[in-house]
């Protein structure tokens, strides 16, 4: 699970350069997840806390918004050609609605003016809606005390420890103090050294540099283990040359947070602001050798990170920085090969790495503890995550304990978790209807590939290999990690925390050099989410997204295509995309393309992303085409395939299928989240997932009849469909 918390890392880089193969994803409350499991609560030895990030979850999107009495001067008005309507702002009862000029609207309205951003929540979307039902139905069985199997004994242990408020309240801020009193402690470079190695020690502090397994790139077959750098406060290394207001609202908000915890462990004020301050100015010396977000957007950038080295020289990386005996204490140094996504940043931490430093490396430890746990200690400390966090993400109030314990629980457990679900909740029926359908669009790649005149037929003989190999999850495994040996029965949140951290880590840990059984699926299935996987080409549709709009009883054939089967459509594209180009049928990274290809998809891409930079979403705000391209050409691909599978279909209801479509994607951001996913996502706000994407297809044109001189009208020569 460590092959998690790395990543996060990898994968919050690695995401925004391979479209959407990694599963990094802000869930309902905020959080990041990799493979559904969110930092937060699992990567504690990260820190990046407070969420803020985007929204990269495959498809999923979420958001908040609504009248703050503090956003007067945050502007949501003038967009065009379209409002930006998922903004309650922009949101009015007697709007004039048109399918031919906003369909997205047009479709929504009713939904947009009466939905409400949940108290504690950055959005509101099909995808919250989906969860709210998993949800309720994951909570009916973690207050079950009828239950008995272990699995259920787990989840429901740890449930209960975070529900446990009086136990927590007692303990007060005791588990963080024992922590920090322990890094006030050290008193030189040496004792920094055997603090940092010792990992039960520095287990939610910050050891600057972190270790765990990955699939490695070179041969998807095999773990390698990786080496990373900690991640930084205020996420993005661009923020530490030039801040923008998103940077500035993580600073505010973490700021308030370690003063919130710190002054009751009798820092004054401003020596939090010090120490804090202190903290960034350090991180800004490493973020100067960190990779970018727009970095990582590189076609390169798998090429970058992908530095394999042998323990001798790995190890010659550092020469202050303990970096050997780290790895040792981690259990790491068994590996062959060590994969350092950025080995210029670990020489800038070794040159750190000084006497003079001590001060400033164990102020940003202390910093980072806080920003790591806070959310685990009392009511007191609780709050003041809450309001931290609110204030980074635009957010008001607060989520539900339970609702917030089960995420927890989801994260951390989601192996006993999942199966407790699947044993209740029989989803046999799904998995073949989900099945059955993943083969249809498959079956139609196969013709759409054959159809692409600008594809060399060398490179289209490797696509339908590639095609053909691909694994299709559906719904659930049949195959699970052994959680049989964890056990938590009585313990005290924090210990809990530790016991799981340990088992985690423990079977990371028994991945070195090891090879990947792609039997068991890497992911919490109760996510409402869909991905495709370059490094084991496997497209995977879980459990958590089959509720309503996405799934229900009686659904009408339109009703799945446009919803569940235009995702898997968008998926499967990311095969054949840029960042698919560059993984085979085996997932290994070796580029299939031949330059020729590449050269054609990158023309056909550059108008789409022209396209796109043209679109304003707020007077001074314009989409960033370059971001949100290959999500885009992902969602163009989606319809196509399922306007595919429509023309073999007699009497296809064409109204219904749009309508399904544009109902996937409404969607409430908070201005802050909107910036947030503007700036950020790689994926188009969801508006013009609908507008943008729909207005390419002559099937949607004339369904609505739209014409010349109509908003969503849109001139067969001016169209950016790639595939
Ligand atoms: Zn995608």
């Amino acid at each position: 699970m460590k092959k998690k918390m790395i990543a996060v890392l990898l994968a919050c880089t690695m995401l925004v350069s391979t479209g959407c193969s990694a599963t990094v994803a802000m869930d309902e409350n905020g959080k990041i997840t990799v493979d559904g499991v969110a930092i937060e609560d699992l990567a504690k030895d990260f820190g990046v806390n407070l969420g803020g990030q985007e929204d990269t979850k495959e498809d999923t999107q979420e958001a908040d918004e609504e009248e703050r009495d503090d956003d007067e001067e945050l502007k949501t008005e003038g967009g065009s050609p379209w409002i930006d309507s998922d903004l309650k702002n922009n949101i009015k009862e007697d709007m004039e609605l048109s399918a031919t000029d906003d369909f997205h609207l047009y479709t929504n309205h009713d939904w947009l003016l009466k939905s409400e951003i949940k108290e504690g929540k950055r959005s509101e979307s099909s995808f919250s809606e989906v969860k709210d039902k998993t949800d309720e139905k994951a909570l009916a069985l973690l207050n079950d005390d009828t239950l008995t199997s272990h699995d259920a004994q787990l989840v429901q242990a740890l449930y209960n420890a975070i529900l446990d408020w009086d136990a927590r309240d007692k303990a007060g801020i005791d588990p963080i103090k024992g922590k920090i009193e322990d890094i006030q402690g050290i008193s030189s470079l040496d004792e920094l050294s055997d603090f940092i190695c010792d990992t039960d020690r520095s287990r939610f502090a910050s050891t600057l540099i972190l270790c765990g397994n990955v699939v490695s790139f070179d041969d998807a077959e095999q773990y390698i283990t990786a080496v990373v750098t900690d991640g930084l406060i205020l996420e993005d290394a661009s923020e530490y040359s030039k801040r923008t207001e998103m940077g500035d609202r993580y600073y505010k908000a973490y700021l308030n947070l370690a003063k919130a915890i710190l002054t009751r462990l009798d820092y004054s004020e401003s020596e939090v602001e010090e120490m804090f301050e202190d903290a960034i100015s350090f991180e800004g010396k490493i973020a100067e050798k960190l990779l970018t977000s727009a970095d990582k957007m590189s076609p390169d950038y798998i090429d970058k990170i992908n530095n394999v080295y042998d323990p001798d020289e790995f190890f010659e990386l550092a020469g202050s920085y303990p970096l050997k005996k780290y790895i040792e204490g981690c259990k790491y140094d068994n590996a062959k090969q060590y994969l350092v996504t950025e080995p210029e940043a670990i020489k800038r931490i070794d040159e750190l790495y000084t006497e003079e430093n001590l001060e400033t490396i164990k102020n940003r430890m202390i910093i980072r503890c806080v920003t790591n746990m806070a959310s685990d200690l009392d009511s007191e400390a609780y709050d003041a995550y809450i309001e931290a966090y609110n204030m980074a993400n635009g957010s008001k109030g607060r989520e539900e304990d339970e609702k917030v314990a089960f995420n927890t629980v989801r994260s951390l457990l989601s192996v006993p978790m999942d199966r407790l679900y699947i044993e209740k909740y029989d989803s046999t029926e799904k998995k073949k209807q989900i099945t059955k359908i993943c083969e249809d669009v498959i079956d139609v790649y196969r013709e759409m590939l054959a159809d692409e005149d600008w594809l060399s037929d060398e490179t289209k003989e490797k696509a339908v290999e590639k095609l053909d190999s691909i694994t299709i999850n559906a719904v659930y495994p049949e195959k699970w990690v052994d959680y049989s040996d964890l056990d938590i029965d009585g313990l005290p949140l924090s210990d809990a925390y530790t016991r799981i951290h340990e088992f985690l880590e423990d079977i990371d840990r028994s991945h070195t050099n090891g090879k990947v059984d792609n039997e068991i699926w890497d992911m919490d299935i109760l996510e409402p989410n869909a991905y495709y996987d370059s490094q084991n080409n496997s497209i995977n549709l879980i459990l958590g997204l089959l509720e309503e709009p996405f799934y229900y009883d009686g659904i009408s054939e339109e009703a799945l295509l446009g919803g569940v089967g235009a995702v898997i459509g968008h998926e499967i594209s990311h095969a054949f995309d840029t960042s698919g180009a560059q993984y085979d049928k085996d997932g290994n990274y070796v580029n299939w393309w031949t330059e020729d290809d590449y050269n054609a998809f990158k023309e056909r891409a550059d108008k789409l992303i022209k396209f796109y930079d043209g679109i304003t979403v707020w007077e001074g705000a314009n989409v960033q085409g370059n971001s949100i391209q290959g999500e885009a050409i992902a969602d163009l691909a989606g319809i196509k395939a399922m306007l595919k599978i429509a023309e073999g279909t007699k009497d296809f209801d064409y109204d219904k299928f749009f309508t399904a479509y544009a109902t996937i994607w409404r969607r409430l951001n908070t201005r802050e989240t909107d910036y947030y996913c503007l700036m950020q996502d790689t994926h188009p706000l969801s508006y013009l997932r609908t507008n943008v994407t729909l207005q390419q297809f002559d099937e949607f044109l004339d369904t609505y009849d739209i014409r010349e001189g109509d908003n969503m009208y849109l001139a067969p020569e001016d169209r950016i469909l790639v595939w």
